[in-house]
């Protein structure tokens, strides 16, 4: 005799909710719905992967496979608070796992941060990576730049600077993009650490390839006769303070540049200069004309504490790149200072009991570190407690329809095939260009795209 039916639902179709979805697509008996306020899914792995990055988006590959089984459906165009509700959402699935990501980024707070020109590393992946929302981002009198803060995020900016944008060629960038990098002629890129090269977040292979960037000369300042190299440093912090000893040799045995970089049309050299011990203070002008260092040491409590000495850089694009921060999710529990929904293994608390069938995955849960590969084991601890307390509680007697009382509103999320509908577009658009791919960015298009086979369509007001 066949077992009860239950249903799941995601809120979320980033890596952690679709590594979920697998876990539990493995589960005969299960039926998961995972919603996503974009006709795209994939999240981070679409609009947050660097476009260079083509080994790491093929996991969207591998992760697209999930919407082959047929317990498992995408509906896209559902925003959490707007079209459904906790409660609704809560009524009308046996379980429901919250994999919402962080959306927002953190702020240095210092004088001139809302300036033209001091942006969000955040934003500028955004735009890079073809996200409908995003500001288009102009690199117009951009000569020197910096980004603030020593992690995976700023690496990735910073190379996006630094690339010789025909390298960028056969990436599924926007046009737009890619045009507005053409155009942009940088001659300097600061990487800017608060604390030093042994402290910095950045992963080794994220580092070298920055580093070896062809066109690009990297420098370091403090120098590397003044670091500590020590065996109480771990592995990666060695490895990267070999990455950054090796990138400076090599940069210094080649030969004197010119006074003036050349210009695009040429191979254009790109100083690469990573500076550590030093925070933003203060920035100058708007547009931005300048970027006010201070700098920093190690105060007795172990926290970083400024010098009184400063220095100023003169730049006209800002990117701080010092972590990203989730925003709560309408009626969710949420933890403000740590940034998170409030979890055990997985289990929602609500003032800290479990709050019955939610669970958590992802940045969401844990807070925004890890690489895409991190949500795995993440997800599979929480599809566990999914299952035990499934098979514990039985599926609701109760459950409410859950799309048929979106369709009663006259909404119809968007499917797979609307997405399978984009992805075809986008191959199109990318061959019209002698591309694989190429992303289409505007929200019109996306949103026509998917209404083209639904007279009527499911755009609700604010889309
Ligand atoms: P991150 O790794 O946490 O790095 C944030 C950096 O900002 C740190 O160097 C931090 O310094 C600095 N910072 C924080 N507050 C600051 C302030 N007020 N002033 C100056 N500096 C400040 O965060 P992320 O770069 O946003 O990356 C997020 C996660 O995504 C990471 O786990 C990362 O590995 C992952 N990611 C991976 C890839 C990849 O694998 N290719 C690409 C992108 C992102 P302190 O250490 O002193 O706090």
């Amino acid at each position: 005799m066949p077992g009860p039916t239950y249903r799941v639902a995601i809120v979320g179709a980033g890596p952690s909710g679709l590594f979920a979805a697998q876990f539990l697509s493995a589960h005969p008996g299960v039926q998961v719905d995972v919603f996503d306020r974009l006709p795209t899914p994939y999240g981070l792995l679409r609009y947050g992967v660097a476009p260079d990055h083509t080994s790491i988006k093929s996991v969207a590959t591998a992760l697209a496979r999930v919407f082959d089984s047929p317990t498992v459906r995408f509906l896209g165009l559902v925003r959490f608070g707007h079209e459904v509700t906790r409660d609704e959402l809560v009524a009308g699935y046996d379980a429901v796992i919250y994999a919402v990501g962080a959306s927002e980024d953190l702020r240095l707070g210092v004088p001139g941060e809302d300036a033209a020109g001091s942006r969000s590393a955040r934003a500028f992946v955004a735009w890079y990576s073809g996200h409908p929302d995003a500001e288009p981002q102009s690199l117009q009198g951009v000569r020197q730049a910096a980004a603030v803060g020593v992690g995976n995020v700023a690496v990735d900016v910073a190379r996006m600077l630094a690339k010789e944008p025909l390298a960028l060629d056969s990436t599924d960038m926007p046009e737009e993009v890619l045009a507005e990098l053409r155009r942009a002629s940088i001659s300097d890129v600061w990487v800017i650490g608060r604390r030093g090269p042994q402290q910095a977040s950045f992963t080794t292979p994220e580092l070298r390839e920055l580093c070896t960037t062809p066109g690009v000369r990297v420098s370091v300042e403090p120098p590397c006769s003044e670091w500590v190299d020590d065996d109480l440093l771990d592995r990666r912090s060695r490895a990267n303070l070999t990455v950054l000893r090796d990138a400076v040799e090599r940069s210094s045995a080649e030969p004197a540049e010119p006074a003036e970089p050349a210009e695009p049309a040429g191979h254009p050299r790109v100083r690469l200069h990573f500076l550590f011990w030093r925070r933003p203070v203060e920035l100058h002008g708007d547009p931005v004309t300048g970027l006010v260092l201070e700098r920093t040491r190690i105060g007795p409590d172990g926290r970083v504490v400024g010098t009184g000495e400063t220095e100023r850089l003169d730049v006209q694009l800002v990117l701080r790149a010092i972590g990203y921060r989730a925003v709560a999710l309408p009626g969710v529990p949420f933890d403000e200072a740590l940034g998170v929904i409030p979890s055990a293994q997985g289990r929602v608390l609500q003032g800290g009991e479990v709050a019955p069938r939610e669970y958590v995955v992802g940045w969401i849960k844990r807070g925004p570190v890890g690489v895409i590969g991190t949500n795995k084991s993440d997800a599979k601890e929480t599809v566990q407690q999914v299952l035990d307390d499934l098979a514990a509680l039985g599926p609701r007697t109760d459950r409410v329809d859950v799309l048929g009382l979106l369709a009663d509103r006259g909404y119809h999320p968007s499917t797979f095939d609307d997405w399978r509908r984009i992805e075809t577009a986008e191959a199109n658009r990318g061959a019209s260009f002698g591309r694989e791919r190429m992303k289409i960015e505007a929200w019109h298009e996306l949103l026509d795209l998917v209404q083209r086979e639904r007279p009527g369509g499911p755009v609700p007001p604010g889309h």
